[in-house]
């Protein structure tokens, strides 16, 4: 039983080892995917194309630019894209 008992708690620190490495992982990727973004904006900054949208070539509203600065596209445009990378 006791043996048992210590297979299961192993079991499940091994559970828990993989929850937490997913969870870094993830958090990984959407900080990097963020600091994409932002040096992508500075870019555009530089080019002239900052606050334009890379979809539809319209201008993106302030209020969508102050909300999330290194927005990309407008609200419109990035719900599409948002849908058809679901
Ligand atoms: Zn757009």
């Amino acid at each position: 039983m006791a043996v048992e008992l210590e297979v299961f708690a192993d079991q499940i620190d091994n559970l828990l080892a993989s929850i937490d490495r997913d969870t870094s992982l993830s958090h990984l990727q959407r900080t990097a995917n963020q600091y994409r973004d932002v040096v992508a904006a500075l870019e555009r900054i530089d080019t002239g194309e900052y606050g334009i949208c890379e979809d539809c070539d319209q201008q993106i509203s302030p209020r969508r630019l102050s909300a999330v600065p290194q927005a990309r596209r407008c609200v419109r445009c990035q719900e599409r894209f948002e849908r058809a990378a679901a």
